[in-house]
């Protein structure tokens, strides 16, 4: 059987409210529910769980995102807050030795972060991956993954875009040019 670990990516204020500096919107808030309830799954089993956050410096002049999208996950920020009851289930198990928040500048959880180190000493062989928005980030980390060999489940209700099109392109591309199990 395969070990897993949960990849939770970007479900933040500035990703999901209304008012976030870059929401998806509805689409981002309609996950809310199953998001929060895979979470609490994972970490009731002792899986390994991740917040793999999006982070920027106020006006970083040399990172690409800047020519591209409105500032947004500035360092700080409200904006940068998980979103809804999931900030709830990941501050009542912050403290708990398999959640672990990191930070990530760019789109994948594996750019510039120890994540694969620590999946690797762990033993882990399959990544599932929840967050927004699924054409965006979560696409970049499924491709990574796919790229070092991790088996990969992608969960239909828990990932969400501002792009519709985007998003259902996504879904098709996890399951017919990464293996991903689509779920
Ligand atoms: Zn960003």
């Amino acid at each position: 059987m395969e070990k897993r670990a949960l990849i939770n990516i970007d479900y933040t204020y500035d990703f999901v409210a209304d008012n976030g500096a870059l929401t998806c919107g509805e689409p981002g808030q309609a996950i809310e529910k199953k998001i929060t309830e895979l979470t609490e799954e994972f970490i009731k089993n002792g899986d390994y769980t991740v917040f793999a956050i999006d982070v920027h410096d106020q006006g970083d002049e040399y990172h690409p995102e800047t020519k591209l999208f409105p500032p947004h996950n500035i360092r700080g920020t409200k904006g940068r807050d998980l979103f809804g009851e999931l900030n709830s289930v990941f501050e009542a198990n912050k403290h708990v030795s398999n959640v672990v928040y990191m930070d990530k500048t760019r789109y994948s959880a594996f750019a510039g972060t120890d994540l694969e180190t620590k999946l690797r000493e762990r033993g882990i062989t399959e990544v599932h991956l929840v967050g927004v928005c699924t054409d965006i980030c979560v696409l970049h980390t499924a491709v990574d993954a796919y790229n070092k060999g991790f088996k990969i489940v992608v969960y239909r209700d828990a990932v969400a875009s501002f792009n519709q099109n985007g998003h259902a392109w996504a879904l098709g591309h996890f399951e017919q040019t990464l293996g991903a199990v689509v779920k």
